[in-house]
């Protein structure tokens, strides 16, 4: 009984949707996945240590503005922290968290790594990607309908959590979800005037190879690079 009414709800909150990106069987509306954004973007501020330099903050918010310009959802909000708290361990690629509704938290250890730009500008979209096609709030929906309700609704992509925030427990995105991002990231950034072969230069650089990689959150490396530089090609023909 509760799954159909899950799914009637899921019907009822599609039809409404025509947006064709963050398609998908869906029981959150965009405002309860706005207020649930907030919700965890100050539990996330509350455990995380904000980086000290204004001129940071300024700069990320501005290239996180322009690259909205070209979100794949139109009027998608977003908002930008800029953190210390760095988990390397578990996000060798320093991917910054995106929560439900649009909060961006990019950690200063990103910005360290990136070689230039285009590169972080990148790992920025690819995060805002996740966030505009509601990723965070398609997979709670999906443990929703297996049960697994009891599971906190707490996203991120890769895995940059804070310590603190760790032993409640995550859901990775799937697989299939971060190479949507890759892809829409690709196309965000080579629509702000970046170099898309950017990304693929950045991950291939940055991603460890996982074993066993059946666990592992992230597609397959050499799968994910050549993914990556494909989409680039198809938007930028003229950088082949
Ligand atoms: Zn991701």
């Amino acid at each position: 009984m509760r799954l159909l009414a899950i799914v009637a709800v899921a019907a009822v909150s599609l039809t409404a949707q025509t947006r064709s990106v963050g398609k998908g069987l869906h029981v959150f509306s965009l405002e309860k996945e706005a207020a649930l954004g907030e919700v965890m973007a100050r539990d996330l501020r509350r455990n995380a240590t904000p980086l000290n330099s204004a001129a940071t903050w300024g700069y990320i918010d501005s290239l996180g503005s322009k690259l909205a310009e070209h979100s794949p959802v139109e009027g998608h909000p977003y908002q930008f922290d800029v953190i210390v708290n760095v988990d390397t361990v578990a996000n060798p690629t320093h991917e910054p968290a995106a929560l439900p509704g649009g909060h961006i938290f990019v950690s200063a250890g990103l910005i360290a790594a990136a070689e230039n730009e285009a590169e972080l500008a990148g790992m920025i979209a690819h995060a805002m990607a996740h966030t505009a096609a509601r990723h965070g709030t398609r997979t709670a929906t999906r443990a929703q309908i297996a049960g697994l309700s009891t599971i906190p609704l707490i996203f991120m992509g890769g895995a940059m959590i804070p310590g603190r925030l760790k032993p409640i427990g995550f859901l990775q995105f799937s697989r299939g979800f971060e190479l949507e991002a890759d892809r829409l990231a690709v196309e965000m950034i080579a629509k702000a005037g970046y170099d898309p072969k950017a990304l693929p230069a950045y991950i291939g650089r940055m991603q460890k190879d996982t074993e066993p990689k059946v666990f592992s959150p992230w597609p397959d490396r050499e799968y994910r690079v050549t993914a990556l530089e494909e989409a680039a090609r198809k938007v930028a023909p003229h950088l082949r």
